[in-house]
């Protein structure tokens, strides 16, 4: 792993919490879509030990 903070550009280094693999939020499927697999997207957090944000990853 070796992303930086997007505010201050430190290194991420600190877990702040991890929730696996989920679907995306809010992405509301039509009929036709409920027996096919969804998209799913890491939604692990980090904390930034500089400024305190608290940010994914990926986004
Ligand atoms: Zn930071």
């Amino acid at each position: 792993m070796a992303s930086n903070c997007r505010f201050c550009g430190n290194e991420l280094k600190h877990t702040f919490v991890n929730l696996g693999m989920s679907p995306i939020a809010n992405d509301y499927l039509c009929q036709a879509q409920l027996n096919k697999p969804e998209k799913f997207y890491p939604l692990h957090t980090y904390i930034c030990e500089q400024c305190f944000l608290v940010q994914l990853e990926e986004y």
